[in-house]
């Protein structure tokens, strides 16, 4: 008998009140069924929004050092827990153990970052331009705020929000995806443990049409963080942009790798190993075109291919496995339509292309590494997001072009340039149009302290991470103080 889940709303456990439940399974053998999870509807959102909205009357008086000591408390339980939960994300989305250890790293990280920030929320005061007054300004939480988050990365990026959101004063209505609900339950666990009050985080589980909609939709839901799908988030923003809401979305990528001729080969294929099939190419900052020099494309071509051939595909709980599975059928799906309509557009598909076979992979949504080459630039395969292990290898003549190449998607999330030449590489920083530039180390890489998010398709101009996703989670509030004694008017001049 499966473990039956429930959803926490107002500091307690409950079911939906639909009385249905969906599964939850393991991507590396359909067989394991991790647990029955609430198919809930917007009914419980509005329950979810009520509680949340009632905890923010007094979670918001408590001093932000304070809720930052909650977080400090959750990062010290992550941290303890770190095995066990990085063995359960594993079960249920299948990244091998040393990702999801990495994973809930990022959550612990995030954790003692935010602590830290409760202690400084900083604001701008400035000299006022009138005698005898004083002008300050200050971050205060915006409200209750929605969190729609993809399964990929199931600690990172709920923590990414969830302890900042708190840090500044504000509850939440947390939506994690269908298929990581589990590691969502044990972060809500582990806040619990840590002495958040009631109400002050929701988690309502469900399908994204439904709860994520009513999500979108609550009039006593302010902001809403999303990442997933460009179509998703699109859909989210106009809901958002009709009701005058907050909206940070984190949408797709299409990142590029380039490597210039006098770049460190060894490096530059470690590189590119790493951020094309870790996390199976599952990531919004997947390394998903490789945009080659003509004078080292052959010779580069053959070490990927043979490095490729030696990853190890299997079940990421399994030592030594490099390559899990994709998340669920419908997206190994997807990715098999890529690589049927690369072939279709004149690409040659020199690896993989199909699923492995075997034993170990019968009851698996597994796919092979699969590397394209003479991938042209405006091809499906090098324009659209396939997330997946698919490479598409592009030959250029120069930098200036590897430059043109990369940034002529609609998406700016993560590059990664391999070069010793320093002007290159400072000429790559300033005229690629991302929002994370690497140099030297692939498009994966993200640290917690930093700003996260990219610019063009992929987001709206919103930060995750570090110091600039305080921009989200506060509004500003001007405060004048004018102790002159008589009506000073700004602006006028007698
Ligand atoms: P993916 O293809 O990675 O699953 P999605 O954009 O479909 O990306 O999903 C990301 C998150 O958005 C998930 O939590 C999902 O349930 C949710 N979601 C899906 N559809 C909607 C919607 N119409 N409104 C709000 N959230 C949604």
């Amino acid at each position: 008998m499966a473990q039956k889940f429930q959803n926490y709303i107002g500091g307690s456990w409950s079911d939906s009140g639909s009385g249905k439940t969906f599964e939850n399974r393991n991507p590396a053998n359909w067989e394991d069924i991790i647990g029955q999870f609430p198919l809930s509807t917007a009914a419980d959102v509005n329950s979810a929004a009520l509680a949340a909205a009632k905890a923010f009357k007094s979670w918001r008086l408590v001093p932000a050092p304070a809720r930052g000591e909650i977080c400090r408390k959750a990062g010290e339980i992550m941290l303890r827990r770190k095995e066990e939960i990085a063995a359960a994300m594993t079960r249920e989305m299948g990244k091998p153990l040393t990702e999801t250890r990495g994973d809930v790293q990022e959550g612990i990280d995030t954790a003692f970052y935010c602590a830290t920030e409760g202690r400084r929320l900083f604001g701008y005061n400035t000299p006022s331009e009138l005698s005898n007054k004083l002008n300050l300004s200050f971050r205060v939480p915006v409200g209750v705020c929605g969190l729609i988050t993809p399964w990929n990365f199931p600690m990172a990026i709920p923590t990414w929000n969830i302890f900042p959101g708190l840090v500044a004063g504000n509850t939440f209505v947390f939506k994690p995806a269908e298929d990581t609900p589990h590691t969502a339950s044990i972060l809500v666990e582990i806040l619990i443990e840590a002495g958040l009050p009631g109400g002050v985080l929701n988690i309502v589980h469900g399908a994204g049409e439904v709860v994520g909609a009513a999500i979108t939709e609550h009039p006593l839901i302010r902001a809403v963080s999303f990442t997933g799908s460009t179509n998703t988030g699109r859909i989210v923003a106009q809901t958002c942009g009709k009701l005058s809401k907050h909206v940070c979305l984190e949408m797709g990528g299409k990142n590029a790798q380039i490597v210039m001729p006098d770049a460190d080969m060894d490096l530059a294929l470690n590189g590119v190993l790493w951020g094309a099939f870790g996390t199976t190419g599952q990531r919004c900052t997947a390394t998903s075109r490789l945009i080659l020099h003509e004078a080292i494309h052959d010779s580069f071509v053959e070490k990927l291919i043979q490095r490729t051939q030696r990853l190890k595909i299997g079940d990421g709980s399994v030592d030594g496995t490099e390559v899990g599975p994709i998340i669920n059928e419908k997206q190994r799906e997807n990715i098999e339509r890529y690589v049927g309509l690369g072939k279709k557009e004149g690409a040659v598909c020199v690896l993989g292309g199909e699923r492995p076979e075997g034993e170990a992979f019968k009851n698996g949504w597994f796919y092979k590494p699969t590397i394209f080459i003479n991938v042209l630039p405006n091809s499906t395969i090098a324009q659209q997001e396939i997330f997946g292990p698919v490479l598409s290898v592009i030959k250029c003549t120069s930098l200036t072009e590897a430059i043109e190449i990369t940034n002529s998607v609609d998406y700016g999330l993560s590059s990664s340039l391999y070069t010793k030449n320093i002007n290159d590489a400072l000429l790559a920083v300033r005229d690629i149009e991302v929002g994370i530039s690497y140099i030297n180390a692939p498009t994966i890489g993200a640290e917690a302290h930093m700003p996260f998010g990219g610019v063009k398709s992929t987001g709206n101009g919103h930060r995750e991470g570090g110091w600039a996703v305080f921009d989200f989670y506060t509004e500003w509030k001007s405060v004048y103080i004018d102790y002159s004694g008589h009506l000073q008017r700004a602006q006028i001049d007698v």
